[in-house]
């Protein structure tokens, strides 16, 4: 069990409908939750660790809502050939890159996306992993990274039928013997959702086993929906609908599901995914990259949809895609002005309601009952910080500043600057390499 943690004299932000800045607060954390947050001075002796935050800012720990920590390996890798379109940045470079990782190349792979993401003041990380050579205990070997790191993450597998019909029998197993065991615990560090690549690699048959095994583990699903033209078309041809309704049909969707990008969605599919509480989470960065267009998330919004951010490996820094999400809508949109309460709100409380539903906790608050998942940042406002520019604050001058400290559960990962993890960092960056050359090799 950890220690009452004491975060002593901070600048505390609260975001949200009412956006307030406590100046001079404490926040006491014990047994993994905030217990109290108030005034400095209003705190008498506690027991356990204390943290001085003065002349620094705390934000609750931030959290990604869909990501693939399995393209660490991606880094640098020059043997690929330019793509002229998505499928083709699929073919060159994921599916090929998914295809050479081992067992070993999962666990490397997600404990450098996972000591990333504390260093950017990330806490909570949702993981959509696919190693078709390697599926069964892949979930394992990043959940032995997860423990090792102390964040929380919720995972899943991406199940396909690209790879053949034996190789989607292991990624329903995978998927199902994961759940069972996260079912198993009272355990609120890693939980699971089951994992499905997209529609169109999905046959209607694997649709239904995933549906079925999803629906008796009562557990919500995890998958890639309209990123580029080619989901909807393969959907019409297949099914002779829409990729949303397809999924609807199936009962993929639902309030404990989440479809990721969403960009090709017509207003039909918003009313589904609105209508379902499917959660919508949207990755600006890498939809720029892979050139597959920018989502409609002003619309998604304004239909209720719950639309969340995340960085689809990208980065592991979501105030730096918070950013890029407010350019691409300005872009899109033509119009400077578009998007800063729908992005700022999906980021600060949507991907809170969106980790929250998976792993039963309040997340992304610093208030009593929440989960003690902090970032402690070094930021000294240099115009006036107030209730009413906070958000301001929080695009413009966090996102440039360097996380200091972060905390999940109570427990320092990271103090000024320095990882407090019982791991040899220099092993295993090496051990990294390694492991990334040979994967290389074997492309
Ligand atoms: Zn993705």
């Amino acid at each position: 069990m950890t220690p009452p943690l004491l975060i002593a004299n901070a600048t505390v932000l609260v975001p949200g409908a009412r956006p307030r800045v406590l100046r001079r607060h404490s926040i006491l954390i014990e047994d993994g939750l905030i217990v109290r947050v108030a005034p400095s001075g209003r705190f008498g002796r506690v027991t356990g660790q204390r943290l001085d935050a003065a002349g620094r800012v705390v934000l609750p720990g931030l959290i990604n809502a869909h990501t693939h920590c399995y393209s660490t390996f991606a880094r640098g890798l020059t043997t690929i050939k330019p793509a002229r379109d998505f499928a083709g940045v699929l073919k060159n470079l994921w599916w090929r890159l998914d295809s050479a990782l081992t067992t070993e190349d999962c666990y490397y792979s997600a404990l450098i996306a996972l000591l990333d993401s504390i260093r950017h003041g990330t806490t909570t990380v949702i993981d959509h992993h696919a190693s078709p050579q390697a599926v069964g205990g892949s979930l394992a070997a990043i959940e032995r990274a997860v423990r090792e790191t102390g964040l929380r993450a919720c995972l899943c597998y991406e199940v396909s039928d690209r790879d053949g019909a034996r190789i989607a029998r292991d990624g329903l197993e995978e998927n199902a013997d994961f759940i069972r065991r996260c079912h198993g615990r009272d355990d609120d560090r890693v939980r699971a959702l089951f994992g499905l690549h997209a529609s169109f690699t999905l046959s209607d048959r694997t649709l239904a086993k995933a549906a079925d095994l999803g629906r008796g583990l009562h557990t919500g699903f995890h998958i890639h929906v309209a990123e580029g033209h080619g989901d909807q078309e393969a959907a019409w041809r297949a099914a002779g609908m829409r990729v949303v309704e397809r999924l609807q049909q199936f009962g993929i969707l639902g309030d404990h599901s989440i479809a990721a990008h969403c960009i090709h969605v017509n207003r039909r599919e918003m009313e589904l995914l609105a209508a379902t509480g499917t959660a919508v989470v949207h990755n600006p960065q890498s939809n720029m990259n892979n050139a597959v267009g920018i989502a409609d998330i002003i619309a998604m919004t304004g239909r209720g949809i719950l639309l969340g951010l995340g960085t689809d490996a990208m980065t592991t820094n979501m105030l730096e895609e918070l950013r890029v999400a407010l350019w691409g809508q300005h872009l899109a949109h033509e119009n400077p002005s578009v998007g800063f309460g729908e992005l700022v709100t999906a980021l600060l409380a949507n991907n809170a309601k969106i980790a929250g539903r998976v792993f039963g906790l309040r997340l992304g608050e610093i208030r009593e009952g929440a989960a003690g998942d902090v970032a402690v940042f070094d930021y000294d406002p240099p115009t006036p910080l107030e209730d009413a520019n906070l958000a301001g604050h929080i695009v413009f001058g966090l996102s440039q500043a360097a996380v200091d400290t972060t905390i999940v559960g109570g427990r320092v990962l990271m103090e000024h600057r320095k990882l407090t993890l019982n791991l040899d960092l220099e092993r295993v960056h090496a051990r990294a390499r390694e492991q990334a050359r040979n994967l290389w090799k074997r492309m």
